[in-house]
């Protein structure tokens, strides 16, 4: 195994610093410095860029990321306990790693950051999907970022990437896919982390495109595809009948069969339907 660096081994790090894994705050640490360089690769070069990370705990990946080149990365960290073995490795790295503690679903890293920014994470996947979501439904777009590479629970990671006809396919694959290319990097075991988490887990690489992939205005999209999944069982001619008495005539002028049921549906065609409620608006 290679060394990334001179700082001691993340095991000793975690002894050193009394690093007992919290449940409640999702804690499961990567414990392969390899490993963590290798996540970090993902996000591709990051010499000209700043880096957010997301729960950096004991500092596995935000090593990984300084190893690799990062040109600075801000690490946002809830758990105090932390701090110490975060200072260490700042102290190593002198100017290129900033830490805040605090809740990253509420800090604002914006004024810490300069672009061009990618995002970085090994979070709990409760914060990491909500943190996603937000990430993918800024109010403008391009958004701050230009990359987001994250960890994730498999399952969750294959509702991002999956294609219509599959049960996997559902509001975030449709919001992840209208405005980045987004891919499953690396999968990996439960042994990868410690302690080890119940399923499998995997890296989710996500580039932002400069422009949608098709048109359509993303409030009226967004709310087409969760009224469309809300009752994902359903003919789409039921499920989206809140929408307006005139749903039929707007899903055959689209060419969707009304009878169809959300799964089938492609994005193109379920931006196409979104337009069709921005005519209403003129
Ligand atoms: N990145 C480290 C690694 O890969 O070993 C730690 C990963 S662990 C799955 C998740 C980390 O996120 C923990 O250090 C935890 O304290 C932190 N965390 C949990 N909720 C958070 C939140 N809302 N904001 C910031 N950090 C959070």
């Amino acid at each position: 195994m290679n060394q990334i660096d001179t700082l001691p081994p993340l095991r000793e790090v975690i002894a050193t610093h009394g690093l007992v894994a919290r449940k409640a705050l999702g804690q499961n640490f990567l414990l392969d410095l390899n490993l963590t360089a290798r996540i970090a690769r993902v996000a591709g070069d990051l010499s000209d860029m700043d880096v957010l990370e997301v729960g950096p705990g004991p500092g596995g990946l935000t090593r990984g990321l300084l190893a690799e080149g990062a040109r600075r990365v801000l690490a946002i960290e809830k758990d105090a306990r932390c701090l110490p073995a975060l200072a260490e490795i700042a102290a190593a790295y002198p100017g290129r790693l900033q830490v805040i503690e605090g809740d990253a679903l509420a800090v604002d890293p914006l004024a810490h950051l300069t672009p061009p920014i990618a995002v970085c994470a090994n979070l709990p996947y409760n914060v990491g999907t909500e943190l996603l979501v937000r990430w993918l439904t800024p109010a403008e777009w391009p958004p701050f970022w230009s990359t987001l590479t994250l960890m994730f629970q498999k399952e969750v990671a294959e509702r991002i990437v999956a294609q219509p006809g599959s049960k996997a396919y559902g509001r975030l694959a449709l919001l992840a896919q209208w405005r980045t290319d987004a891919r499953i990097a690396l999968t990996l075991p439960p042994g990868a982390f410690s302690p080890p988490p119940k399923v499998h887990s995997a890296v989710v690489h996500l580039k932002a495109l400069p422009e949608p992939r098709f048109p359509a205005q993303a409030k009226i999209l967004e709310r087409v595809v969760a009224t469309a999944f809300n009752q994902r069982r359903k003919m789409l001619r039921a499920s989206l009948k809140g929408l307006g008495p005139d749903i039929e005539d707007r899903l055959n002028s689209v060419g969707i069969p009304p009878t169809e049921r959300a799964e089938q549906v492609s994005l193109e065609a379920f931006c196409a339907l979104a337009r069709t409620f921005e005519k209403d608006r003129r």
